[in-house]
């Protein structure tokens, strides 16, 4: 139905799959007990071009369709899904930042490493008693005398990808009593401190904290609070990407287990039941791809995707939840065991009905889009 993207970005995505079939899948379960990627991960993704995969060439990133790097983020998250939930933010909330809001200046200082990944990259808006309600931010930022552009900012953020790990975040901050903008901040600063690393169910590779700012440097990118936090439509289809990437691998997993195992004399794959169950996801999982490609497909057309980015993301991320669920269903008492991926696809799952807006927050945005 929809073009999955033009011939070169054909190859992308066919390296994108061999890269991640031999330097990220093999690692899942390792990457997991460490709760940590190695650091050699990420100037491997920077050399695949998936750092700025939404930075344009002309600003020397990849520059690839929104098409390309939703499907770049389910073959990632086929095979890890916390590195594809980093690469989502990354390129759509940090590395698109840098296209939209970043002066000349700053993106001749940082958007060499961003690309390369020698600098690693984190987004800031959740905040302690800011959530779903992200206009609550209470971090605040002053401008420094003297120095035009740059401001001490003060306050704490929380569950932010990537945090620990961090050279350059780009942190939401409060400039006025009904103003909100973007800072770059460098963590290599005293008033940067990871107070905490927070422990998820899944995605636990990736590494989530909590931080405060105190007195710390922020380097201001002009921008209004409605188009910093406008990025999240199309990361919205990131984290749609991710979860479809979720889906489809606990369902191939699930279809070879249910032909490979035989009980009461016949093969699971056999039983009217268990072939309900994966007729259920085999067309959930294709009305995911559709939703995700339209909105991709739009997106790409210059389209605004407010609705159809939250259509992808919630219809998405329930599917992923049902899928590995019923994985686990069809695989048995294996299922809850760490023999078998389908587990941890199930609790990696989670995040996609949470992150960049729970499920309830993209029910709301719809309504009001289509009761407008
Ligand atoms: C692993 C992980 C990684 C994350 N990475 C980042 C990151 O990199 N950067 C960043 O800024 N944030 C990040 N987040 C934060 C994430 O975006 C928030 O967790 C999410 O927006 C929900 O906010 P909250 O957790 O404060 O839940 P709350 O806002 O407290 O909501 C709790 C629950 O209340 C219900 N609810 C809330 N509001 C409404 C409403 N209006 N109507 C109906 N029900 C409602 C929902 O069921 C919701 O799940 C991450 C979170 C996780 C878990």
């Amino acid at each position: 139905m929809f073009n999955i993207a033009p011939a070169s970005e054909e190859q992308f995505l066919a390296k994108v799959r061999e890269f991640a079939a031999e330097h990220v899948l093999p690692y899942t379960r390792e990457w997991e007990s460490n709760a940590a990627f190695p650091d050699e991960i990420w100037p491997k993704l920077g050399a695949m071009g998936l750092l700025a995969m939404t930075l344009p060439r002309e600003k020397g990133g990849t520059g690839v369709s929104c098409m390309a790097y939703c499907h770049a983020v389910k073959e990632i998250a086929k095979a890890d899904p916390a590195l594809a939930m980093n690469l989502s933010a990354i390129n759509a909330l940090v590395s698109a930042h840098f296209d939209r809001f970043a002066t000349e200046e700053q993106c001749a200082k940082y958007v060499p490493g961003i690309v390369t990944g020698e600098l690693k990259l984190a987004w800031g808006l959740t905040e302690p008693d800011a959530g779903s309600d992200a206009r609550r931010v209470k971090t605040h930022a002053e401008e420094i005398p003297g120095r035009p552009g740059y401001f001490h900012l003060n306050g704490q953020k929380m569950f932010i990808t990537n945090g620990g790990k961090a050279d350059l975040i780009v942190v939401i901050a409060r400039v006025s009593p009904t103003e909100l903008t973007a800072f770059l901040v460098e963590t290599a600063q005293e008033g940067f401190k990871v107070e905490n690393r927070i422990h998820t169910v899944g995605v636990s590779a990736s590494n989530t904290v909590q931080f405060a700012l105190t007195n710390a440097v922020g380097w201001h990118t002009p921008c209004r609070f409605e188009d910093a936090i406008g990025l999240l439509y199309r990361g919205r289809l990131g984290i749609a990407a991710m979860a479809v990437g979720i889906a489809e691998k606990a369902f191939e997993l699930t279809c070879e287990y249910a032909k490979g195992r035989e009980q009461f004399n016949r093969r699971l794959a056999d039983m009217q039941s268990v072939q309900n169950m994966i007729a259920d996801s085999a067309m959930e999982i294709e009305a995911s791809n559709l939703l995700t490609d339209k909105g991709a497909a739009m997106y790409d057309a210059g389209l605004p995707i407010i609705k159809e980015s939250s259509f992808a993301k919630l219809y998405a991320s329930e599917t992923a939840n049902r899928v590995t669920n019923r994985a686990i269903q069809i695989h048995g008492g294996r299922g809850m065991t760490h023999e078998f991926l389908v587990e941890k696809l199930w609790r990696d799952a989670k995040l996609t009905e949470i992150g960049e807006g729970c499920s309830e927050i993209q029910r709301l945005v719809i309504a009001k889009q289509v009761l407008r």
